[in-house]
This record gives structure tokens, C-alpha cells and sequence, in this order.
């Protein structure tokens, strides 16, 4: 049996109710934060706590919870026997169920908040050739960097890329490719690594700060500088990071050949990187 969180209860997830006056059905009134489960330990759980108190703070989205994230995310991976298996938890905080009204609802009235854990099969084979993505305008909202639930912008283009037979899809802002819909995206370019800087106009990727930090151990020179469409031409490796891939070599943007038309070295080796951090995180089990 699925068990899931909701306001302070582990229940079945079958029996979940939220009100449809919940302002997350009705505005997209919320935030939420993914994080998973390496077999033993969270994936930079600090990282993605501080990620949703900042999320809630800039949306003056109060929840007195926040800091008990992590007990929640360990819970819901005993409750659910995902002690030993690959895993995520989505939790999802809303503004909470009050009528409908754009002005923030009374002080009185309790965020929601609905947390789950998922096991799933992370498979590592299917990077080994590399991925093909769409880049289309980036019509998202001016704050980017808040991990609000509303994705609709997201969904649209990922539909599409899923639709054309690509694995995800970027995004292109002023002449600048920002990020993709759920994951962020280097590139290497004689032999600088490039990836658009934290602003309002990308996700600070908690997979993102990692490779950064990877790339730089390696002895390679990071410039967190945006790079302008027109120069695509010039890109000998492209990547994406996100929580469940971690780094996903990237082939080809609208079918054009990215390098060689295969996975870049450079990018293969920041992989493999960051798959030995994760290697540790499997085996020093905490004790449940
Ligand atoms: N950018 C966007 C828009 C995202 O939705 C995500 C993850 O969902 C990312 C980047 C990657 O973030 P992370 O590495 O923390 O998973």
C-alpha cells in the first residue's frame, strides 16, 4: 500500500482528499521540491530544504513545517519499504483551501501540504547514447528561480518534445538559452564549460551546483554565462542535470548534431563523476 503525507498524517495514499478550493487547484498557488533517495541517503537534502523555505519566502507562502522536510522524506521512504530501492519525494506546499479570491486568503488558514515517495528505475542505459531535445521560446514567467507548481509553460514544451521524439526540451530567452523544462543545460565550448547564470530566469539546479562544483575539481574553467542560440554552431558537448538523471548527455537540438553527434567526453566523465558522489551516498546507510 501507497502511503502518502498530508497536513501532518501518513495515510494511504487512496484516501488523500484536498478541497477544490485548495489555491493550488485554483491559481497554482504553491510550491514544490523533488529529492531522492540514493539506497541509504538523501541527495543534498539541506540543499533542497533551504531551496523550498526559499521558494515559500519569496511567494510569502508561510508553512512553520519547512524545516521538518527531511523527517517527512525519511519517513515516507520506511513507510513505503524504499529503504533499498532508487526513490524520489515530491512534496507540494499550497496556499491552502479558502474562497476564491486573488488577495491572499485570512492568516488563519493552514497551508496545504502533500509529500510522496516513488520508487523508480533510474536506468543508466539509456544516457549511454545520448539524448535528442527541442529548443523552443521560453514563454515562462519573470521568476524562474521560485519552484512554483506552475508549470503549464513547462508541460506545453516537454508535450511537444515528447511528441517529436526528443527527450526534453530548452528553452530561449532574448536570444539566450536558459535552461530546459526540467533540468538545467551546459555546454562545453573549446573546452570552457558554459552554463547560464543564477538569475531570475532559471531553476537553481541542486544537480547543477554539483556538476559546477565537479567540473571545477576536474580542472575545468566554468563560466556561468548564458549561450546566445546563434553560437550553438559552436558547442562541441552539450548536457542536461536534474535530480533523476543527474547528467544526461545531450546529441542533437532540433535535429542539428551537437559535436560529433555523440556523447562528449568531458560530459562522460563529469557523469561518471558525479556517480561515484552518489556511490558513496548508497553506502554509508543511515540507521532508520
Ligand atoms: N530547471 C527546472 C525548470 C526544473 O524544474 C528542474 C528540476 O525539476 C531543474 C532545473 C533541475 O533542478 P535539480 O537539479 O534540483 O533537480
Amino acid at each position: 500500500m501507497n502511503i502518502a503525507y498530508l497536513n501532518g498524517s501518513y495515510m494511504p495514499a487512496e484516501e488523500i482528499r484536498i478541497s477544490p478550493d485548495d489555491r493550488g487547484f485554483l491559481f497554482a498557488d504553491g510550491v514544490y521540491e523533488v529529492v531522492r533517495w540514493y539506497q541509504g541517503n538523501f541527495f543534498d537534502m539541506e540543499g533542497h530544504t533551504a531551496r523550498l523555505k526559499r521558494s515559500l519566502g519569496e511567494l510569502r507562502l508561510e508553512w512553520v513545517g519547512a524545516d521538518t522536510f527531511p523527517v517527512i522524506s525519511e519517513e515516507l521512504i520506511r513507510k513505503n519499504d524504499l529503504e533499498d530501492t532508487p526513490a524520489l519525494i515530491y512534496i507540494q506546499v499550497t496556499r491552502g483551501a479558502a474562497p476564491r479570491s486573488h488577495a491572499f486568503p485570512a492568516v488563519q488558514t493552514d497551508p496545504t501540504v502533500y509529500a510522496f515517495a516513488r520508487g523508480f528505475d533510474p536506468d543508466p542505459g539509456k544516457y549511454v547514447a545520448g539524448i535528442n531535445i527541442l529548443m523552443k521560446k521560453d514563454i515562462r514567467w519573470s521568476r524562474c528561480d521560485i519552484k512554483s507548481v506552475s508549470l503549464l509553460p513547462n508541460i506545453l514544451c516537454f508535450q511537444e518534445a515528447v511528441e517529436t521524439g526528443n527527450s526534453e526540451c530548452a528553452f530561449v530567452r532574448d536570444g539566450y538559452i536558459t535552461e530546459c523544462s526540467h533540468s538545467n543545460i551546459f555546454f562545453l565550448i573549446n573546452g570552457i564549460l558554459f552554463t547560464h547564470p543564477e538569475s531570475e530566469n532559471i531553476l537553481s539546479g541542486i544537480s547543477r551546483r554539483k556538476v559546477i562544483n565537479l567540473a571545477l575539481k576536474a580542472g575545468l574553467q566554468v563560466n556561468e554565462v548564458a549561450v546566445a542560440e546563434k553560437d550553438i554552431d559552436k558547442v562541441d558537448e552539450a548536457f542536461l542535470t536534474n535530480t533523476s538523471a543527474e547528467v544526461a548527455p545531450v546529441i542533437s537540438i532540433n535535429k542539428k548534431k551537437i559535436g560529433n553527434g555523440r556523447p562528449g567526453e568531458v560530459t562522460m566523465q563529469l557523469r561518471a563523476m558525479f556517480a561515484a558522489e552518489t556511490a558513496i551516498l548508497r553506502n554509508h546507510k543511515q540507521t532508520h
